[in-house]
C-alpha cells in the first residue's frame, strides 16, 4: 500500500497550504489519517512521540529526494529507516479472504508502533518492488508533493493538472519577459 506512505510524507504540504498547519501537529488531519487507514493509535501517542514522528517523515522525504537524484537509498538512510522498523513487533496470522488464504501481520503493541509499521511497510514495499524510479516529488517548487507516477512512460513531473498548468504559465511568462529584453 503506497498511499499511506504518500499521505504521511505529504502532511508537510499543509504548512504552506490551507489550513496552514503542519498535518502532523493538526488534530483534524491526524484524526482523518487515523480513520482512513484504520490505525489503532490514540491522539495522545502522536503528541507524545511527536519528535520521532517528525524525524521519520523528514527521513522519508530526504530519501524520496535522493531517489529522484540518483535512484539509490544510501546505507546510512537504510540504517535510519531500520531504526523505526526495529521498534515494531508483529504477530503472523492466516486468514481466509474472498481472494484466498492470506498471511496478515498484526503489530503486538497498539499505538505508535502501528504507525511505524504501516508507514514503513508501505514505503519499504515500494523500495523492495524496485519501483523506486516511479517515486517523485512535484516539480512545482511551491508544492513538492510526493507522488507515485503510474504513467506508461514514467514521464510525469507534477502531482496533478493544477501544478502542471501553473508551472507552464510561469515558464511562458518567463520566456515573454526574456524576449522583450
Ligand atoms: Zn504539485
Amino acid at each position: 500500500m503506497v498511499s499511506i506512505f504518500l499521505d504521511f510524507v505529504n502532511s508537510r504540504y499543509y504548512k504552506t497550504h490551507p489550513p496552514f498547519q503542519d498535518g502532523l501537529s493538526d488534530p483534524e488531519w491526524i484524526w482523518q489519517f487515523v480513520r482512513n487507514y484504520e490505525l489503532n493509535i490514540p491522539l495522545a501517542d502522536f503528541l507524545q512521540y511527536q519528535d520521532d514522528i517528525f524525524n521519520l517523515r523528514d527521513l522519508m522525504f530526504d530519501i524520496t529526494e535522493k531517489i529522484e537524484e540518483n535512484g539509490l537509498v544510501s546505507a546510512e538512510d537504510l540504517h535510519r529507516l531500520n531504526h523505526f522498523m526495529k521498534q515494531v513487533h508483529l504477530i503472523l496470522e492466516m486468514e481466509l479472504t474472498p481472494l484466498g488464504y492470506q498471511t496478515i501481520f498484526i503489530p503486538v503493541d497498539p499505538g505508535i508502533a502501528c504507525l511505524y509499521f504501516q508507514v514503513t511497510a508501505s514505503f519499504s514495499g515500494l523500495l523492495a518492488k524496485g519501483d523506486l524510479y516511479r517515486l517523485k516529488l512535484c516539480k512545482n517548487p511551491a508544492c513538492q508533493l510526493a507522488f507515485h507516477d503510474n504513467s506508461k512512460n514514467n514521464s510525469r513531473k507534477w502531482c496533478g493538472n493544477t501544478c502542471a498548468s501553473l508551472v507552464k504559465v510561469r515558464n511562458y511568462r518567463k520566456r515573454l519577459r526574456y524576449q522583450s529584453k
